[in-house]
């Protein structure tokens, strides 16, 4: 493999301080396919002193944004040039399909690309005053050192939401991966360096989120935390940045309401709702796993559904016929196995699915077959939790009103889905529905230019967009009296 294998501190490639390291796996056939280092504490603080450093004794936050946007672009430009590279990387890492990651690493140059173009657009605005003989502007400026932490599901999609804001805007970073999948991260440092960022700016350790996750979110030298990830995880973090009061922006889970009604285009709709779940084996924040359908066309939808589940592919994220990889490990096989588990005792029917395949072929992954529950209630766990797994569970509706209220009836509000070829009854629905982002006769389609986050408990705060980057900027005001006179009041 034509990569480092190690940490970026202040510019330097490292081996963790301990020296200890950690094997990395292939989720398809348990093969190692690196070995990296694993930091702890150590590690961690001295990133964020580089970052520290970078930021408050450096040049790098009067960067001219022009000059910020250019190394964005640059890096940008590194990933179309590497993207076979990349791309292979991250199916080796993720199990997930090697076209898949190929339309993620095209999604991440465009990310970068898009937060290049937008830097150069937040030189502040004049405001009126309403004071005579004075002026008012508004000017943005990086909030300072910032800790990103990151998910194994989409790792190098994740990391470019957080690093080209963070770069484009004249922040410094820490970045830690998650543990299990650094490989297209390390990469992507590869590429920083190479666009010729200076030292310090931005900075890579690897390890657990017990160890370096907590320092990044409890150091008072961190002014903003940015967090993909579990909820309960997101909790935690959130109750450690209060030790000075840091910035925080939170991507949490989701169990997504996908709204099917029996006047949509019935094709597009059973097509659109496999999708919406199946890709990357059910493993995406914003799964569509929660059918809800109207009640005159569930058998027959429910029907469509199983007869295309059952000649899913399952394999090689390399072979090309195949449609599902494996989950992402072992522990993870096990958590989807008991959340199924508790779905049939708590009386949802298996429709097709349920347990891991019989294939030989497929016994060293972590698989599991594409599985549908169907006579779904609110008040059962498949229901209401999220399995990030290959499983979709079915509920009914007969009124519109009913639909909505169903969507609705969860902790998250991540993304959700409309189906139906009455427009207005479908921008009745995406009103009322709570969540960051609603799609209509679509899922799970997103662009940079879109922001994205979530309502309730799915999270805190935006990435992408223009939203994703103010996330990245502290707004300050300057105010200038031009004929300043004594006010004698004292
Ligand atoms: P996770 O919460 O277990 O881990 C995420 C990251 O947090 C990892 O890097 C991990 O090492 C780190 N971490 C763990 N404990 C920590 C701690 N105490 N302090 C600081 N960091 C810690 O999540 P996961 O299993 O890697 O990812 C799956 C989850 O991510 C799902 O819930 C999914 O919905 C969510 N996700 C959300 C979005 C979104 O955009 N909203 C996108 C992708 C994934």
């Amino acid at each position: 493999m034509n990569l480092k294998l190690q940490q970026y501190i202040n510019g330097e490639w490292t081996n963790a301080n301990s020296g200890n390291t950690r094997t990395i796996i292939n989720p398809f056939n348990q093969e190692v396919i690196a070995e990296v280092p694993e930091g702890d504490e150590s590690d961690a603080k001295a990133a964020i002193a580089a970052a520290r450093e970078a930021f408050d004794l450096g040049e790098w936050s009067s960067t001219p944004a022009t000059e910020r946007g250019a190394f964005v672009r640059k890096i940008a430009e590194f990933i179309e040039r590497d993207k076979e590279e990349l791309a292979h990387l991250e199916s080796l890492d993720t199990g997930k399909t090697v076209e898949e990651s190929r339309g993620d690493m095209e999604d991440i140059a465009g990310v970068f690309r898009y937060f290049s173009e937008l830097a150069d657009k937040d030189g502040g605005e004049l405001i009126d005053s309403p004071i005579p003989n004075s002026s008012s502007k508004v000017v943005y400026e990086p909030v300072g050192v910032c800790g990103q932490i990151t998910p194994w599901n989409y790792p190098l999609l994740q990391a470019s939401w957080k690093l080209a804001p963070a770069i484009a805007t004249g922040n410094t970073l820490i970045m830690k991966p998650s543990e299990i999948t650094p490989l297209t991260t390390i990469k992507v440092f590869e590429l920083i360096e190479e666009a010729g960022v200076p030292a310090g700016v931005a900075n890579l350790v690897l390890g657990t989120g017990a160890a370096i996750g907590s320092e990044l979110s409890s150091s008072t030298d961190v002014d903003l935390i940015s967090f993909t990830g579990g909820i309960d995880t997101g909790k935690k973090i959130m109750q450690a940045a209060s030790s000075n009061v840091k910035n925080l922006a939170l991507e949490l889970g989701g169990k997504n309401p996908n709204v099917i009604f029996a006047d949509a285009d019935f094709e597009v709709a059973v097509d659109q709702a496999l999708n919406g779940v199946f890709f990357h084996a059910g493993q995406i924040c914003s799964a569509g796993t929660r059918l809800i359908v109207e009640e005159s066309i569930h058998d027959e939808f429910v029907q469509a559904l199983v007869e295309r589940v059952k000649n899913f592919k399952l394999g090689s994220g390399f072979d090309e016929d195949t449609q599902m990889g494996p989950l992402i490990s072992a522990e993870h096989l096990a958590k989807v196995e008991n959340y199924v588990e508790a779905g049939v005792k708590e009386g949802a029917t298996l429709a097709v699915g349920g347990k891991r395949p019989e294939d030989p072929e497929l016994q060293n992954g972590f698989f599991y077959l594409p599985t549908i529950f169907t006579d779904c209630t609110t008040d059962m766990s498949v229901v209401q939790e999220e399995g990030f797994g290959p499983v979709i569970t079915i509920e009914k509706f007969q009124a519109e009103d009913e639909a909505v209220k169903l969507a609705n009836d969860s902790i998250y509000g991540l993304a959700g889905g409309v189906f139906t070829n009455d427009i207005a009854k479908a921008e009745r629905c995406a009103a009322k529905m709570r969540m960051g982002t609603v799609w209509i006769n679509e899922f799970n389609l997103y662009f940079p230019h879109a922001p994205w986050g979530g309502y309730k408990q799915s999270g805190i705060g935006r990435e992408l967009g223009r939203l994703g980057m103010e996330e990245y900027t502290e707004t300050k005001h300057i105010f200038r009296n031009h004929k300043p006179e004594t006010m004698n009041w004292f």
